[in-house]
């Protein structure tokens, strides 16, 4: 059961993890002005048409290669002149719309960052500046020199029995984990908390404690033999005896041996902590921990002393998420002197804050946190960007959707997305293969799914965030204080699917089978892939396909482990398993006939999960697009226009340079098929033959019966 749930588990991840990377790489076009016209006015398009669409008003390139018959590759038609105007650049093996869009990103943040400063007091723009401002004010850090952290010093110093240091334990705990929805496990604390959906199927948020309290990166840098790790250790030993020195000069003669206790606090920590591959796994939200849990489990510590310091003396049950690291840690209470205690919490607080402590602090950060001799340091600039990037980035979303992402797309997108997920509705309800009592929880899944588009329905309130220009420490723990308290307010509240975990100004898609949610971010709905003049065709074509191909993981063989409470239970009967098994043999073969290379065929049985969602999400966008014609869906010549237009827009969703070596690659390492047959999924579809006048003997074609529908 153990391992079934594991490998299960894994894979879901790992399906999470290369979802991201799909919606990173697929991109759209936009056609525009004559290029639009050429194309609506129907016929083969002529090369002149074809050159007006390169030098389309936006710069962007066009994509059609009329020279390609589209019955033979429909890729390479759709794509073709972009494909040769495009090289793959020095030191990459690929290029996508993906990494144009990570480009613009990373260019969209710096002027970002480097304009807010202009904002006046009291805005969040002028928050977010002020961060960043006091992170790099060195004059301000030199002056204040150790005064920021005092009051946390002199809290440590006054430590002077178990049930004080139980109680600092407590009051410093944090909610800077998020083990479910973003597979964060390990806390800067001895402990993290998170309020999220687990996957009992709870109405309300649990709390959910995980493990912490290291410097160095990971369990097995303070565990490992390896010589590297020996030598990172031994560095870090150095830095942590120079803390401790410079701290309590008058005693420096001791320094090297309370750093040896320190690091062997923290080692006795990361033995009792789960291995990487132990935690990240959903499944330990079942380990459910009562108070009396905690006495019976961990013993050592006054626990009730711990929770009632930290704000949760109602909270009646937590979920244990590594249980041995909370044995562990009420060991080391227990057991450990006080004073190696308070030794080690000033080691935690200076290296929680080294890079804004001054400059003999600083210094010691990179060992501090665990770097490698000679690794390049990052550059005071770079690491400012970052970090306010990531602790800002609940504010710093709404700044980048109000300058990049209009306003009125975010509507027009929700109606698309609606659109899609009812036709999904009519193909779960028509698929033969699925039993009536699954279709009934498919479309309750489907009915309770929140999908997200660009950004959150709300945001963060910011009037009580007080930002320093010149104090990045009391910067840091305000911001930590308010999303503690913010995380404490959650708990036992019903769970807000439209709670986002995505950044708006991430590019990426987030899938959350907990909280039967989706996240699509602002940052991945621009061009190459789409903009607001985008035609509504295309528009369903590059976007709702892949919406449709997300809400086909929600009812399909990954989804079919999660119910419409977002509860870890099966629904698929052993029927339904092998009916989806027989239903997609024939596309497994498909795609199994696809030969990049001679000697190297597409593994359709791998690549099964990933073509039956294109294959659905495109059907249901189709549906959904003929649909939204209403009236004109009538007039033939217009609808054959707007049906290439979609087409179009799907090929070029999936438009990639890739070199020999990516491409061999992606045969063996992904779970999708390569773009170009992704694209190739079109020939499944009626319509596609009418649109591009599709016939027998072009190298698509495909019988009537000989084309698929899983959903
Ligand atoms: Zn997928």
């Amino acid at each position: 059961m153990r391992d079934d749930s594991r490998a299960c588990n894994q894979y879901h991840r790992y399906i999470s993890f290369i979802e991201t990377l799909t919606m990173l790489e697929y991109t759209s076009r936009a056609f525009i002005g004559p290029s639009l016209l050429a194309l609506a006015l129907g016929g083969i398009l002529g090369t002149a048409a074809a050159e007006d669409m390169g030098q389309s008003s936006t710069g962007l390139e066009a994509g059609v290669d009329a020279q390609v018959r589209p019955g033979d590759d429909f890729f390479g038609y759709a794509n073709g002149s972009w494909l040769q105007a495009t090289p793959v650049p020095p030191g990459k093996k690929s290029w996508s719309a993906r990494d144009e869009i990570n480009e613009r990103v990373s260019q969209q943040m710096q002027a970002l960052l480097d304009e807010v400063w202009t904002n006046p007091q009291g805005t969040v723009a002028r928050k977010v500046a002020d961060f960043r401002a006091a992170y790099l004010n060195d004059r301000a850090i030199a002056a204040q020199g150790l005064r920021p952290l005092k009051p946390l010093l002199n809290h440590i110093a006054r430590v002077r029995d178990k049930a004080a240091l139980t109680a600092l334990l407590g009051q410093t705990l944090r909610a800077d984990a998020d083990p479910v929805n973003r597979g964060q496990y390990n806390s800067a604390h001895v402990l993290g908390l998170a309020a999220e959906s687990s996957i009992r199927g709870e109405k309300n948020y649990t709390a959910i404690l995980v493990q912490g309290g290291l410097s160095l990166p990971g369990r097995e840098h303070y565990l490992s033999a390896d010589a590297g790790m020996q030598a990172l250790r031994a560095r870090y030993r150095k830095a942590v005896s120079a803390v401790l020195a410079q701290l309590d000069p008058a005693h420096a003669a001791s320094a090297a041996a309370r750093a040896d206790a320190v690091i062997a606090l923290e080692t006795a920590l990361a033995q009792s902590h789960a291995a990487d591959e132990v935690s990240d796994n959903e499944r330990n939200a079942n380990n459910l921990w009562t108070r009396a849990d905690f006495a019976r489990q961990a013993p050592g510590m006054d626990w009730p002393g711990f929770f009632k310091a930290a704000g949760l003396a109602r909270q009646a049950s937590f979920v244990a998420w590594q249980p041995s690291a909370l044995t562990g840690l009420a060991v080391l209470v227990d057991t450990q002197p006080v004073q190696v205690w308070q030794d080690y919490l000033r080691v935690r607080a200076i290296c929680a804050y080294a890079e804004v402590l001054p400059a003999s602090f600083a210094a010691l950060a990179p060992a501090l946190r665990g770097a490698a001799a000679g690794e390049m340091p990052v550059q005071a600039v770079q690491r400012a960007n970052a970090v306010t990037q990531s602790v800002m980035r609940e504010y710093i979303g709404r700044l980048y959707v109000e300058r990049y992402f209009p306003a009125a797309q975010k509507a027009r997108l929700n109606t698309i997305v609606d659109n899609v997920v009812a036709a999904f509705g009519r193909r779960v309800e028509a698929a033969p293969w699925l039993s009536p009592a699954s279709k009934t929880v498919a479309l309750a899944k489907l009915k309770v799914l929140y999908f997200g588009m660009a950004y959150p329905e709300k945001w963060q309130d910011h009037e009580a965030l007080v930002i320093s220009p010149t104090n990045p420490v009391a910067n840091l723990q305000h911001l930590a204080d308010r999303h503690y308290r913010q995380t404490l307010d959650r708990l036992g509240k019903p769970i807000d699917s439209k709670q986002w975990v995505a950044a708006p100004q991430q590019a990426g898609g987030l899938l959350m089978f907990q909280q039967n949610a989706y996240n699509f971010t602002a940052a991945l709905l621009q061009a190459p892939k789409f903009d607001a003049q985008m035609s509504d065709a295309m528009t369903y074509g590059a976007i709702g396909a892949i919406v449709g191909h997300e809400v086909s993981h929600f009812v399909d063989t990954l989804g079919a482990e999660y119910d419409s409470d977002g509860r870890l239970r099966r629904w698929w009967t052993p029927e339904d398993m092998s009916g989806y098994a027989t239903a997609s043999e024939a596309l497994e073969r498909q795609f199994s006939s696809y030969r990049p290379y001679p000697e190297v065929a597409v593994d359709g049985k791998k690549t099964t999960v990933e073509n039956v969602a294109d294959l659905g999400g495109l059907a249901a966008a189709f549906d959904a697009y003929r649909a939204s014609l209403k009236d004109m869906g009538r007039e033939v010549d217009y609808v054959r226009q707007q049906d290439r237009q979609f087409f179009i827009g799907y090929a070029r969703s999936w438009r990639i340079k890739s070199t020999e070596e990516a491409l061999r690659t992606q045969l063996t390492k992904d779970n999708h098929a390569p773009e170009r047959y992704r694209v190739a999924a079109v020939r499944n579809l009626d319509a596609w033959y009418e649109a591009f006048d599709v016939r027998p003997g072009d190298r698509l074609y495909l019988d009537p019966e000989n084309r698929l529908r899983i959903w």
